[in-house]
C-alpha cells in the first residue's frame, strides 16, 4: 500500500483555480474539464471527476480526466446510487483505499473506473445542500490523509461557485425534493396575506454576498477572522448586560450558550484551517457553516438540530462583522423582485423597506406574525408564514413564487411552474385594472341598493389609498399599528400629529378610529407585558386601557385635540360588558371637559361606538344600543371566541367555518337587533373583504363593509353584479342548513346568477 506524502501547496491550487474561474474566454464546460486535470494533477491521482446534481436528483458526470470520454454526460446515478450517490446522499466524504469491496460500489462499464482501487470524494455543498459531488480515484491501494480531504473540501468549495450559477445547468429543471438538495421544493405554510408574487429572495438581516473566495494572505484572513471573532464576542456581551435581560429568565439561560457555542474551540479551528487551506475568512466561515448544516441537516434530534440554528446563527453574525450588513443603502437599492425572508420580523422592520421593491414576504414564524401581517396586508403584500426551516432551503437571490392564498411557496420553481404563475400575475393585474376603472363608480346592486365600502387602516401611508380605491371612508383605523411602529410609547405630542395628519389627508371622508388594541399577540416591544397562557383572551384592548387609565386618556386626548374643529369618530375594542363600555366613555368625555376648558375648537360631530368581538356582548344588546351611536363587528375576534378556535392557530384555520349557516344566523341576530334599535352598524373583520363572504353578510343585511385596501375593487365588482332581493330569499332556504359551511351552495348561487366573485 503506498502512503503519499501530504499535499501542501493547497493555496496554489486554489489560486489556479481562481484563474480559471475568472477566465472569460472559455465556457463553463471548459472550465470544469480544466478544473478537474489541475485537481488530479495535485493530488497526484489518475482520476478526478465531478458529477453535478441535474433534476430529479441525478447526479451526472460533468468533468472527468482519467475516465473513458464516452462517460462524461452519460454516466448518471441517482442520489444513494453507488459510492458517489452515497457520498451526495450522506453528505458526507468519503475516503477508501479499496473502494471495489465496498458494499455500495457500483460498477459502469462505459467509465471504465474497474482499475481503480481507491476513492476519496467530497460532497459539492451550497447553503449545506448537496449540488454535486467531487472526487478522485488511484489505481493502487491509497490511503487519504484527513488533510486531503479537507483540501478537496476546500476545493470543492470552490466549484460549487461555478456549478451552481445558472450558467452551466439552466434553472428551468424539474422538481423534487425533501430539501437536501438544491431541487426546486413546494413548502405549505399558512396564509397571512393573500396574492400572487413572484422575485428573488433577500434575507432581512443578513451579511452581505461574499464576493471574494480565495486568499492571498492567510495570515491578513486569519486577522480579519480574529478581530471579527473579538467584535462579535462584544456584540453578545452587550447583549447579555441588557438590564432587560441580565433580569434573568430563560432567555438569558439561552444566550448564555449560545456565548458559549461562539467560543466553540472546535468551530473556531475549522474556520482557521479553512484559511490555511487558502479560503478568504468569510468564504472559510460559509464553509464551515456549509459542512456544519449538511451535518446537522439529517438530524432528528431535536436537541442536535438547535445547535445546528446556534452555529448558523453565530457564523451569520461572523459574516456580518467580516463583509458587514446588507445597509439600508442595499435595503433601498433592492432590485423590484424582493421576497424577503426572515425568521420573524417587526412591523417596523418591515416598514423600513422602500416598498416599491417589496414583491412579497416569507417568515418561518411564529405566533408573533400577527400584527406584521397587519401591516403586510396594508401595503399590499403577500405574505405566507410559519413556513419551519424554510430559510435553510433557500439561497440567496433564489426564485421565489409566493401563491398567498393559498399559502404556498415554490422556491427554485421550474420554467413551467414560473410560466404559469407568470400568466395568473398577468392576468391578475388585467383584472386590477378593471378595479380601478370602478373607482368612482358607487358601490351600488343591480336592485339599487347602496353599499358603503370603507377601508381598513393603520398607517399614515394608508391615507393615499382612500382616493386611489375610492373608499368611502376609513371603517377602521388601528391605533395600535403606529405604537408597534415605534420604539417608544409616543407621547401625546406625537399621537396628536398622526391623528392630525390623518384627518386632515382623509378630508371629507369619516375615520373610525379604534382605541389602543394591544395585549394578545400585538405586543409593544418596549411595553412590559407578562407571558399568559391565553393571550387573546387575556390582558388586552379595552381591559389594559381601564386598568391603566393614562394610557387611554393620554391617546384620547390626542384624538380630540387632533380634531381641529372637525368629525371624530371613536370606537372601543373588546368590549365584553356594559360596564366597560361606560368607563371608557367617562374618560372620553373627562378629555373632552378638558379641551373644552382649553378652549380648543369643539368637535363638530362626535360618535362614539363599540366593538362587538365578543359574544357576551351579543346578550346585553338592548343596554349597548341604548348607548352606542354605532356597532362595528369585528369578526376576527369575534368567530374565534364563538367557535372557541384560536384565530392565529394555523392548525384549526379550516376547523369551523364563519360561512357556516351558525356564523351566519349568528350575525343575522345581531343585524336584526341593530336595525330595530336603528343604530348605525358595519363590520370590518377580514370576511368583509372576500367577495363571497362580502356577498353573504349582504345577503343578511349588512349595508357598511370595512376591508383592506386590495379588496376594495374585487368586492365592488362583486357588489355591482348582485340582486340582492334573490340573495335574501336564497339565505332563507338555508337556515337550517347542518352541513360544515355554505360556501359551496354560496358559490353556486353567484354563478347561477352572474354575480362576479
Ligand atoms: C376583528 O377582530 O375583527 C378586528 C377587526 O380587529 P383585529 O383584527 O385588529 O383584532
Ligand atoms: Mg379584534
Amino acid at each position: 500500500m503506498s502512503r503519499v506524502k501530504p499535499l501542501t501547496g493547497s493555496r496554489l491550487l486554489l489560486a489556479r483555480l481562481r484563474d480559471i474561474m475568472a477566465s472569460d474566454d472559455v465556457t463553463q464546460q471548459a472550465r470544469l474539464d480544466k478544473i478537474v486535470s489541475i485537481i488530479a494533477n495535485d493530488f497526484v491521482a489518475e482520476v478526478c471527476s465531478i458529477y453535478v446534481l441535474r433534476a430529479g436528483e441525478i447526479l451526472e458526470l460533468f468533468a472527468a480526466t482519467g475516465l473513458a470520454p464516452g462517460a462524461i454526460h452519460s454516466t448518471k446515478l441517482a442520489i444513494g446510487e453507488g459510492l458517489i450517490g452515497r457520498i451526495a446522499a450522506q453528505s458526507r466524504p468519503l475516503a477508501l483505499s479499496d473502494a471495489q469491496s465496498h458494499p455500495h460500489f457500483s460498477y459502469r462499464p462505459e467509465t471504465g473506473e474497474e482499475i481503480f482501487q481507491s476513492l476519496a470524494g467530497v460532497p459539492i455543498l451550497r447553503g449545506g445542500r448537496v449540488t454535486g459531488v467531487l472526487a478522485v480515484q488511484n489505481q493502487t491501494s491509497r490511503s487519504y490523509t484527513e488533510e486531503e480531504i479537507e483540501i478537496l473540501e476546500t476545493t470543492a468549495m470552490v466549484v460549487a461557485e461555478l456549478i451552481t450559477g445558472d450558467k452551466l445547468l439552466g434553472k428551468d429543471e424539474l422538481r423534487a425534493t425533501d430539501g437536501s438538495t438544491l431541487m426546486p421544493i413546494i413548502l405549505d405554510g399558512v396564509r397571512l396575506n393573500g396574492g400572487l408574487a413572484i422575485g428573488k429572495a433577500i434575507f432581512h438581516e443578513r451579511a452581505r454576498p461574499i464576493i471574494k473566495l480565495v486568499s492571498d494572505d492567510p495570515v491578513k484572513e486569519q486577522q480579519r477572522l480574529d478581530r471579527a471573532v473579538i467584535e462579535m464576542h462584544g456584540s453578545i456581551d452587550q447583549m447579555l448586560d441588557d438590564p432587560e435581560i441580565s433580569n434573568g429568565g430563560d432567555h438569558k439561560d439561552v444566550l448564555k450558550a449560545y456565548r458559549m457555542f461562539a467560543e466553540d474551540v472546535g468551530w473556531l479551528s475549522r474556520i482557521t484551517e479553512a484559511i490555511e487551506n487558502g479560503l478568504t475568512a468569510e468564504a472559510a466561515v460559509e464553509k464551515v457553516r456549509n459542512d456544519t448544516r449538511a451535518r446537522f441537516r439529517k438530524q432528528t434530534n431535536r436537541y442536535l438540530r438547535e445547535r445546528m440554528h446556534d452555529f448558523d446563527d453565530l457564523a451569520h453574525r461572523l459574516l456580518q462583522h467580516l463583509v458587514g450588513k446588507i445597509d439600508s443603502n442595499i435595503r433601498n437599492n433592492l432590485s423590484n423582485d424582493t421576497i424577503l425572508l426572515a425568521r420573524n420580523m417587526g412591523p417596523a422592520e418591515l416598514l423600513d423597506y422602500d416598498r416599491k421593491y417589496l414583491k412579497g414576504l416569507i417568515l418561518e414564524g411564529g405566533s408573533t406574525t400577527t400584527h406584521l401581517a397587519i401591516v403586510a396586508r396594508a401595503l399590499d403584500i403577500p405574505v405566507v408564514g410559519k413556513l419551519e426551516d424554510a430559510l435553510d432551503k433557500i439561497e440567496p437571490l433564489d426564485a421565489i413564487i409566493i401563491d398567498g392564498d393559498k399559502g404556498q411557496i415554490y422556491i427554485r420553481p421550474g420554467q413551467t411552474i414560473l410560466q404559469s404563475f407568470t400568466n395568473s400575475l398577468n392576468s391578475k393585474n388585467e383584472q386590477l385594472a378593471i378595479f380601478a376603472s370602478l373607482r368612482d363608480i358607487p358601490a351600488m346592486t343591480e336592485d339599487n341598493i347602496n353599499i358603503s365600502i370603507n377601508m381598513n387602516a393603520g398607517l399614515l401611508a394608508d391615507i393615499d389609498n382612500l382616493s386611489e380605491t375610492g373608499a368611502d371612508g376609513i371603517g377602521l383605523f388601528r391605533t395600535e399599528i403606529p405604537f408597534m411602529d415605534s420604539d417608544q410609547f409616543p407621547d401625546v405630542n406625537r399621537q396628536t400629529d398622526l391623528y392630525r395628519q390623518i384627518i386632515r389627508r382623509s378630508e371629507d371622508k369619516e375615520v373610525v378610529f379604534r382605541t389602543l388594541d394591544i395585549g394578545g399577540d400585538k405586543d409593544l416591544p418596549y411595553w412590559d407585558t407578562y407571558k399568559e397562557e391565553n393571550p387573546s383572551i387575556g390582558w388586552r384592548a379595552i381591559r389594559i386601557s381601564l386598568d391603566r387609565p393614562a394610557i387611554v386618556r393620554h391617546q384620547l386626548r390626542a384624538l380630540v385635540s387632533a380634531t381641529e374643529g372637525r368629525n371624530l369618530n371613536i370606537m372601543f375594542p373588546m368590549i365584553t360588558e356594559i360596564t366597560e363600555f361606560d368607563a371608557a366613555k367617562e374618560i372620553l368625555q373627562l378629555e373632552i371637559h378638558r379641551a373644552e376648558a382649553k378652549g380648543r375648537e369643539p368637535i363638530k360631530n362626535l360618535k362614539v361606538g363599540a366593538m362587538l368581538e365578543v359574544p357576551a356582548l351579543v346578550y346585553q344588546m338592548t343596554a349597548l344600543l341604548e348607548r352606542s351611536d354605532f356597532i362595528s363587528v369585528g369578526s376576527n375576534d369575534l368567530f374565534q371566541f364563538l367557535f372557541a378556535s384560536d384565530r392565529s392557530n394555523p392548525r384549526i384555520a379550516d376547523r369551523y367555518d364563519s360561512l357556516s349557516m351558525t356564523g351566519i344566523n349568528f350575525l343575522s341576530h345581531i343585524v336584526e337587533q341593530c336595525k330595530l334599535s336603528d343604530t348605525p352598524f358595519s363590520i370590518c373583520g377580514e370576511i368583509a373583504g372576500r367577495p363571497l363572504d362580502a356577498m353573504a353578510l349582504i345577503g343578511i343585511g349588512f349595508r357598511n363593509l370595512s376591508m383592506q385596501a386590495s379588496s376594495i375593487g374585487p368586492v365592488k365588482a362583486m357588489i355591482r353584479s348582485l340582486s340582492v332581493n334573490k340573495l335574501e330569499q336564497y339565505l332563507r332556504s338555508l337556515q337550517s342548513h347542518p352541513s360544515h359551511n355554505v360556501r359551496e351552495k354560496l358559490r353556486e348561487f353567484a354563478i347561477d346568477h352572474n354575480v362576479i366573485i
